[in-house]
């Protein structure tokens, strides 16, 4: 019992990493999962994967002993149920026994420690043990991208709350009867400054438009936010959305650094990493909003990019179990 298996699912995508004993990476797969995202089919998905990876790597299924899988979602406090999981229309699922299940049907038996995280911790507990606030104690994460997310560290434990619902920090409310939110209700700053959202506001405002590079913004895949971004200095309307939207994120933001007292503040996600403006201006008035005393010797970290900090979160929760 040597490797352990890091998992993230997302909605459109399944990855997995397998490590080896001195956690480097042996082997890794990515799988579109879009249209086949029954707990079944996603289960079935990531076995599949798990056993190439093993015969990639040369070792046998029950070489495993801990398998860890971040997922976007409410999850029980053990670990094994997903209570909600929107980008996956999944509902009171034991998804850990759906697994377990597609595991023993290879013949080999599941290792004890499986467990489910939910994909903040994870992308923040892997870049605590490997990564970009490696051996940082308290750090407040916060993801932008096409929701906003965040996840918390405290004295070297992550804080998951009564009900592991700690972190949710981008359904923070900004305006009382605000503009409607995709977790039904209204005002909250991801409303305003999630990536979807920036999408349909510039998007609204391109169709009205007959200037053409705000016409040029209008993709097949939709909008692209990094050019969007970069017209933000030069077409007022572009940029009255991105001083909106960053007011709000700023002072969410500032709010939870001077509650929790972080020694760095580690921002990451798609709208983080492609929109630079975007970025310096969230920035820019949140150290400000801070505490004083909050704000001396506060870092900030940009995560990791890719994957990778997310399976490495992953598997290590779950071999932690195996430990305790
Ligand atoms: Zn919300």
């Amino acid at each position: 019992m040597t490797h352990r298996a890091g998992f993230d699912v997302g909605g459109t995508n399944a990855r997995i990493h397998l490590f080896d004993e001195r956690w480097e990476t042996v082997g890794q797969r990515r799988e579109r999962i879009r249209d086949h995202t029954t707990p079944g089919e996603v289960a079935a998905t990531l076995i599949d994967m798990l056993r190439d990876v093993c015969t990639e790597a040369t070792i046998e299924l029950g070489d495993i002993e801990a398998a860890g899988i971040g997922l976007a979602g409410q999850l029980s406090t053990d670990g094994h149920t997903v209570l909600n999981a929107p980008n996956l229309g999944w509902r009171d699922v034991d998804f850990v026994e759906e697994f377990r299940s597609h595991w023993q049907r290879t013949g080999a038996e599941p290792p004890a420690a499986i467990r489910l995280v939910n994909d903040l911790n994870a992308q923040l507990w892997g870049e605590y043990v490997d990564g970009a606030v490696q051996g940082v104690d308290d750090v407040l994460a916060v993801y932008v991208g096409t929701g906003i997310g965040g996840a918390i560290l405290s004295g070297g434990q992550l804080i998951t709350g009564a009900g592991h619902n700690a972190g949710e920090i981008g359904h923070s409310k900004v305006v009382v009867g605000g503009r409607p939110c995709g977790c039904g209700e209204s005002g909250c700053v991801e409303a305003y400054a999630g990536g979807i959202h920036l999408e349909r506001r510039v998007a609204a405002i391109a169709n009205d438009s007959d200037d053409p590079e705000l016409d040029a913004l209008r993709t097949d895949e939709g909008i692209h936010l990094g050019v969007a971004d970069s017209l933000a200095d030069t077409h007022p309307q572009i940029g009255e959305i991105w001083e909106e939207a960053t007011n709000y994120l700023a002072i969410v933001t500032a709010n939870a650094i001077t509650l929790l007292n972080p020694s760095v503040l580690l921002v990451g996600g798609g709208v983080m990493e492609n929109c630079d403006v975007f970025r310096a201006m969230t920035l820019q008035k949140t150290i400000p909003l801070v505490l004083q005393v909050c704000r001396t010797g506060l870092a900030v970290e940009q995560a990791s990019p890719g994957d990778g900090a997310g399976v490495r979160g992953a598997a290590s929760l779950a071999a932690r179990d195996c430990q305790n």
